[in-house]
């Protein structure tokens, strides 16, 4: 585990970042990398000096498989509750159409001829993205709502990568979790700096660049991607880089 901000630590699993908030022992969970990210997880929270009953919440951005991964196996073993935005329910349930693995496949072969995306396709697969384990039970937050866990986190309602996305903000930390909505690194493409994620892998870009806005009263040194380096020079710069990316 790195150590990227007060009482916050990142775990960089393969191509997907999770984090660990801690507060007084107790720890908040911010995404959960890959289907068998489980056991990288409880070794995550060993070298803590923390063990998974000190998980209190286990809080998804967003329900793509690389996100979601070791939730509900985070859930059974700490007795936590998954949470995650009331609109993105049903694609971290797995009830969503179109919200399987397979439903990206189509839209990543076109480009699968470029190094780097050919090389995110077999890394995803040896973690198990095509067979994600969907969350068996999952608790709604909302636009808005500052939760009552490790770092007394406030959701900011991103959506337009996925229908729910939302991002995490610790106001009294300086540390922003953007999740999907603004990365340091394109996965897919492999491209470097903060930017969206590509268009194969939104729901709707044109949103997800909309969706930036929710970032601009956001005072925040760290920004925590959910692919990529932890961006140190604001959220605001970090802001300004993804939109001029996206034009
Ligand atoms: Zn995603």
């Amino acid at each position: 585990m790195e150590t990227v901000a007060s009482g916050v630590h990142r775990h960089r699993d393969g191509l997907v970042n999770w984090y660990a908030i801690e507060e007084n022992g107790a720890v908040a969970l911010v995404d959960t990398g890959w289907p068998r990210s489980w056991g990288r997880i409880e070794a995550g929270l060993s070298e803590l000096g923390r063990s998974p009953s000190d998980v209190v919440a286990i809080l998804l951005t967003h329900g793509h498989g690389d996100h979601l991964g070791g939730a509900e196996r985070a859930r059974r073993e700490t007795g936590a509750p998954v949470r995650a935005h009331r609109d993105e329910l049903e694609r971290v349930r797995g009830k969503r159409k179109g919200g399987s693995s397979f439903a990206l496949v189509p839209k990543l072969l076109p480009h699968l001829w470029r190094p780097a995306s050919f090389r995110f396709v077999v890394h995803a697969a040896a973690h198990g993205f095509m067979t994600p384990r969907w969350v068996q039970e999952v608790m709604p937050f909302e636009d808005g709502e500052t939760l009552d866990v490790p770092g007394r986190p406030r959701v900011l309602s991103t959506p337009g990568h996925t229908e729910g996305h939302a991002s995490l903000l610790l106001e009294d930390r300086g540390v922003l979790f953007a999740g999907d909505a603004l990365v340091t690194a394109d996965p897919v493409f492999g491209r470097k700096g903060p930017r969206l994620m590509p268009e194969p892998v939104n729901v709707d870009t044109a949103r997800a660049r909309e969706s930036l806005t929710a970032f601009d009263d956001v005072e925040a040194d760290v920004l925590l991607p959910g692919h990529g380096e932890p961006w140190r020079r604001g959220v605001a710069s970090a802001v300004e880089r993804a939109r001029a990316e996206s034009r």
